[in-house]
């Protein structure tokens, strides 16, 4: 075979591969996405039980502040039963008054930290319900890459093999040039020729459109063992055997 046509075998295989190897890197992609999202989640889950906890922590705190202010109510209270004067009750009568009105405002404290519990608590169970749900979508994008390697599996070993076997028929240098087009293309290394009219000789490359010059077909049809790229792109240009019998049958 000529150069130009084993260059085009190895880029309809590298074509091929990479086309069954984005199927299996779109699905392992998919799978980290779910998996990372499921790893926030989780992770805000985490931090929503901790406030809980502290919030708790404060109300039990103000609680017991206004539990101890009670106790002191009620010794204040037995006193003022037992005193002998009117000065010494006044007094009581103003510290249980302060007292009263300080333990309103832990009371009020307290309430305010347990609902700010009930939410956190009411969040947290409806984060509980999402990562649920991740967990399942996490499953299914697990499905979906084994079910890929399963099926790709043996296709991407064989063709692997036909594609290495391939490129070992191209001198290394070509082979340098093909792999750094492909590269650049994204497997795209080479581009056929668009016949737009023979009349007028009118040929683009179907790479990037751009009419060709005479001379690149000439060249390509006389020197079938030479790399003809287009002068726009660059990409290795090739004529499908159709056109280049009916081209050779026609002069
Ligand atoms: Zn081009």
């Amino acid at each position: 075979m000529t150069l130009q046509a084993d260059l085009k075998k190895l880029y309809l295989l590298d074509m091929q591969l990479r086309g069954l190897r984005s199927r299996l890197d779109g699905a392992i992609s998919r799978q980290q996405k779910q998996t990372a999202r499921l790893e926030q989640l989780r992770q805000q889950r985490k931090e929503l039980g901790e406030q809980v906890k502290l919030m708790q922590v404060k109300a039990s705190t103000v609680e017991k502040q206004s539990q101890d202010m009670e106790a002191r109510i009620a010794t204040l209270r037995n006193q003022m039963n037992s005193v002998k004067n009117n000065k010494e009750y006044s007094a009581l009568l103003i510290e249980v008054n302060t007292l009263k009105n300080d333990k309103g405002k832990v009371e009020e404290e307290a309430l305010t930290h347990m609902t700010k519990v009930d939410e956190l608590k009411k969040q947290a169970e409806e984060l509980d319900g999402k990562i649920t749900e991740q967990a399942k979508l996490v499953g299914v994008s697990e499905t979906e890459v084994k079910a890929c390697e399963a099926e790709l599996g043996q296709q991407l070993t064989d063709l692997t093999a036909q594609r290495d076997a391939a490129a070992t028929l191209v001198p290394p240098e070509s082979l340098a040039t093909f792999n750094k087009l492909a590269y650049r293309f994204d497997g795209e290394a080479m581009a056929s020729i668009v016949e737009e009219n023979r009349r007028t000789m009118e040929y683009n490359c179907a790479g990037c459109y751009i009419g060709l010059p005479a001379e690149r077909l000439n060249r390509l049809m006389r020197k079938p063992d030479e790399i003809v790229v287009c002068p726009s792109c660059g990409r290795i240009l090739y004529i499908e055997e159709e056109l280049r019998t009916s081209l050779a049958s026609s002069k």
